[in-house]
C-alpha cells in the first residue's frame, strides 16, 4: 500500500509539465514567412518546435518561406483556379444541354 502510493506521487502531471500544459511559461519565438506575393506572415512557434521550412501564406494560399530574397515558387496547380474553373466548366456545359434541349423542341415544334 505504501508503495503503491509512492508511485502514484511521482506519476507525470506533478511536476514542470503543469507549467507547459497551461502554455503561459513555454516559451515561444515568431517565424517570419514571405510569400511570393511579398505578403509577410510571422506565426509563432513553441521554442522546442522546429518550425517548419515554408508556411501557407493566410493571405493568398501560397507557400511562404523564411528567405525573404528567395520565397518558394508557386505551385503549378492553384487549387482556387482550378475548382473555379471546374465550376465554371461544369455550369457551361449544362448551359449547352439546356440551350440544345431548348433547340431541339423548338425544331420539332417547327416540324408538327
Ligand atoms: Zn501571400
Amino acid at each position: 500500500m505504501a508503495a503503491g502510493n509512492a508511485i502514484r506521487g511521482t506519476r507525470v502531471g506533478s511536476g514542470p509539465m503543469r507549467w507547459a500544459e497551461r502554455g503561459e511559461q513555454a516559451p515561444r519565438r515568431s517565424i517570419t514567412y514571405w510569400c511570393a506575393n511579398g505578403h509577410v506572415t510571422e506565426p509563432a512557434f513553441a521554442a522546442e518546435i522546429t518550425p517548419p521550412a515554408t508556411w501557407d501564406c493566410p493571405r493568398c494560399g501560397l507557400p511562404a518561406g523564411q528567405d525573404e530574397q528567395a520565397p518558394p515558387e508557386r505551385p503549378r496547380t492553384e487549387p482556387y483556379k482550378t475548382h473555379l474553373a471546374y465550376v465554371k466548366e461544369r455550369r457551361s456545359e449544362e448551359d449547352g444541354e439546356a440551350i440544345l434541349a431548348e433547340a431541339l423542341a423548338r425544331l420539332r415544334q417547327r416540324r408538327h
